[in-house]
């Protein structure tokens, strides 16, 4: 569904599976943002088409980190020349640590490439500008995306909808999401768009959204 121009949402509605929300973003190609279980990428991709998207124009796969729910579905671009992308600090976990996840979830294990770093600062691509802010804390190298043009934030598992990512998985850090949460809050957006649940509209609907938060979670962070 189109969010607002050039910024289109997926969202998971199944409370049965733990499979993430997709975002696809429409400059001169397209930018899709974790395409979430490999199995239900192929009804990802036939919303898109309903939508007016051609799936042949997504040119960069951006994950926001790399638990299975989110980067699972990489593995579906693997043999295009879709190009995939995840900070430095989430492959090395992913490496070491990140692994273990996917046999947890029943699945295999990942199939990935990480073309380039989605390291903290501006990436281009297709024409859109994007902000990657390093959020740890859910995980060791998550990141947020936000396109300024559009003031859309795209906050991965750091803040859903009155609530925010666990910290008590390997890599977690409640004090180190905390920082994350305010560093993220300050860029005032007028669409948040988490990694699960419903998305948020509205600058005033956010701030509400971030305050609560921070009165409800921050203490026991
Ligand atoms: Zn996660």
């Amino acid at each position: 569904m189109k969010v607002t121009d050039g910024v289109y949402a997926y969202p998971w509605t199944n409370m049965m599976e733990n499979n993430c929300n997709t975002y696809v973003l429409q400059g001169e190609g397209l930018i899709l943002i974790d395409p979430g279980l490999n199995k239900y990428v192929p009804n990802i991709l036939d919303a898109m088409k309903q939508d007016g998207l051609n799936p042949d124009e997504i040119s960069l796969i951006i994950n926001t980190h790399s638990h299975p729910d989110h980067l699972d579905g990489n593995a579906y671009f693997i043999d295009t020349d879709v190009k995939m992308t995840m900070h430095e600090e989430e492959e090395k976990f992913l490496e070491k640590i990140g692994k273990e996840f996917f046999s947890m979830f029943g699945l295999t294990d990942p199939r990935y490439r990480v073309d380039f770093f989605c390291n903290e600062g501006d990436l281009q691509e297709n024409g859109i500008s994007l902000k990657v802010v390093l959020t740890p804390g859910h995980s060791p190298g998550s990141v947020c995306l936000y396109w300024p043009a559009k003031e859309t934030l795209i906050s991965g598992d750091v803040v859903f909808s009155g609530s925010i990512g666990r910290t008590d998985f390997p890599g977690g850090s409640g004090p180190i999401l905390k920082q994350s949460i305010e560093k993220i809050s300050a860029l005032e957006p007028a669409y948040l768009l988490p990694g699960h649940n419903e998305l948020v509209e509205g600058k005033e609907e956010i701030k509400k959204n971030f305050d609560f938060i921070k009165r409800a979670f921050f203490s026991y962070l």
